[in-house]
């Protein structure tokens, strides 16, 4: 989520007056989806993910309870916060809404501050679990994705490989004597190096499934599924140019530094029995071939 972008709230409500209430008091600070019914509720959650739900219980059709069961029996939508708006009329609809999975519930006739207290609350958990995820999966350094979170991805795109015969590549990445350019220009000046080359690999593989990852200090990784190793090599072989006459200035705008990296290149059309880890290591092994033959080259083999 950029700065400045709103989170969004869907407002599920059979009544129109209702819907325009809610709307009018949280418009300000958040983007609000409306739905009429059950149903389209569901379809507004398909489209739009919102981050809360605000749901009205007492509908025609497909009441909000029922939208509550089909909401937390999908993993996609299970996690979304269910604030569960209940009338007078119903005894003990609180207490369903919470044993359905709800996190809170706001009786009518409600009052504005309250509402937008308890969406404040809900909405401040699910700020903090954003954070949560962010710092788990990705590296603060470079904005790319961590070895865990690239280890969990590579996981689901191996099997989708696996299931429809398809090749899947990898490019095991390492910067060429970066200890000598960290001695050199400093260890901030090192970090812009890291991030500059994090900057190029994401410009070099951009299909929706690739993978580029930082997976330990100045070793990368890209995944490029369905990729065979002959566009496997052109896109390492691109890449390797293209650091080769990367210039990174200093901090101070003084000096132009540069560096090389080598990179081992492994494919394959995964079967049943091979394993991932296997695959990997492979391309690692062309790593240090790569490494021990003189550097700044692409070395690859078929894993
Ligand atoms: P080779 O060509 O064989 O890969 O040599 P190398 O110097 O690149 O490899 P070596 O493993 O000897 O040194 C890696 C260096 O990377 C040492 C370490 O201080 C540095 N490094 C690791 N993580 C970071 C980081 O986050 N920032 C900076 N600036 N340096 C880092
Ligand atoms: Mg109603
Ligand atoms: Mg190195």
């Amino acid at each position: 989520m950029g700065l400045g972008e709103k989170r969004k709230i869907l407002v599920v409500d059979d009544e129109k007056s209702n819907l325009a209430v809610l709307n009018q008091i949280l418009s300000m600070e958040y983007t609000v989806l409306t739905a009429r019914s059950g149903e389209e509720a569901l379809k507004r959650v398909e489209a739009d993910s919102p981050d809360l739900i605000l749901l009205d219980i007492i509908m025609p059709g497909m009441d909000g309870f029922q939208v509550l069961v089909k909401l937390k029996g999908a993993d996609h939508t299970k996690n979304i916060p269910v604030i569960v708006i209940t009338g007078l009329s119903g005894e003990n609809n609180e207490e369903r809404g919470f044993f359905l999975g709800a996190v809170d519930y706001i009786t009518k006739p409600f009052k504005n501050a309250i509402v937008k207290a308890r969406v404040r609350t809900h909405m401040m958990i699910v700020n903090q679990m954003r954070t949560i995820e962010r710092l788990g999966l990705v590296d603060p350094l470079t904005d790319i994705s961590n070895r865990r979170s690239f280890d969990d991805r590579i996981d689901v795109e191996w099997r989708r490989c696996t299931r429809e015969n398809k090749p899947i590549s990898f490019l095991m990445m390492d910067i060429d004597k970066f200890k000598t350019y960290n001695d050199t220009y400093g260890h901030p000046q090192g970090d812009i190096l890291l991030q500059s080359m994090a900057k190029l690999f994401c410009a070099s593989a951009r299909r929706p499934a690739d993978i580029v990852a930082r997976l330990g200090g100045e070793e990368f990784g890209i995944l490029l599924p369905e990729t065979t190793l002959d566009n496997a090599l052109a896109i390492a072989e691109k890449i390797r140019q293209d650091v080769e006459s990367l210039q990174i200035p200093t901090s101070d705008g003084q000096t132009m530094t540069s560096a090389t990296i080598s990179i081992g290149v492994a494919s394959i059309i995964p079967g049943e029995t091979d394993i991932i880890r296997n695959f990997i290591e492979k391309a690692d092994e062309y790593l240090y071939a790569a490494k021990n033959s003189g550097r700044n080259r692409v070395c690859s083999g078929s894993a």
